[in-house]
């Protein structure tokens, strides 16, 4: 079962893909975190695109296309993945679909003021990329991950500069790709702007048909 997750910046993508993951065993791919992970480790790729990620841009996208799918076939994850922040633009969709055609996608829907307030308010763990809110899902010990005990922090771009910049992205490049994924009858939408577990049972139900005998190897933490 391939899944996608699409939705802006904030609308929970990495939350749920989270939760279905642990449900499912499948493996949860985050574009972000990805391309987080080569900028860290100063890699030639992530010197390339450090600018673009902290400014919120799209940034070279054959490369970034690249990227993703060979870390796909790398890791062994053809046949079953859910994909959180790719595909961004129609590029990236048509090039997913030639390659390992989403069985389902769905679309986070949440509208842009319910954006600011989450993402603003959002920590990030550094090591397993768990994600708190300060006010509606705060974690339990002071500044560590209730998962892995690592680092929370701000990520450099949930920036309002950047959220703004993110937000218009969203609307000139993921949004074509809903419109094709919707005109083909292929997009399920569900309503992110209620609780973590609600979205949870309607993002179950759109994927229905997902159980354990789906199970894939989990991508090491
Ligand atoms: P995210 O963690 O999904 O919010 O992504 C953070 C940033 O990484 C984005 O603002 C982009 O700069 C970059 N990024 C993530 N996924 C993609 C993608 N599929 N294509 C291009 N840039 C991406």
């Amino acid at each position: 079962m391939r899944i996608v997750l699409l939705g802006k910046p904030g609308s929970g993508k990495g939350t749920q893909a989270s939760m279905l993951s642990q449900e499912t065993g499948l493996p949860h791919l985050s574009s972000g975190a990805i391309l987080r992970g080569e900028i860290s480790e100063k890699t030639p790729f992530g010197m390339k695109i450090e600018e673009y990620v902290l400014r919120g841009e799209i940034g070279p996208q054959e490369l970034i296309t690249d990227l993703v799918l060979s870390y796909i076939e790398r890791k062994g994850f053809t046949s079953g993945f859910i994909l959180d922040g790719f595909p961004r633009t129609v590029y990236q969709a048509e090039n997913l679909d030639g390659r390992y055609r989403p069985d389902r996608c769905v679309h986070i829907d949440v509208p842009d003021e319910v954006i600011v307030d989450r993402i603003s308010n959002r920590l990030t763990c550094g090591r397993c990329g768990e994600i708190y809110h300060t006010v509606s899902r705060p974690p339990s010990g002071r500044g560590a991950c209730d998962s892995c005990g690592g680092p929370l922090t701000r990520r450099p771009d949930d920036n309002a500069e950047a959220i703004r910049r993110r937000l218009e992205t969203f609307r000139e490049d993921v949004q074509p790709v809903l419109d094709i994924y919707r005109r083909a009858g292929r997009l399920i939408t569900v309503d992110g702007s209620r609780a973590p577990a609600e979205i949870y049972r309607a993002l179950r139900e759109a994927t229905t048909g997902l159980s354990r005998q789906h199970r894939v190897t989990r991508e090491p933490r």
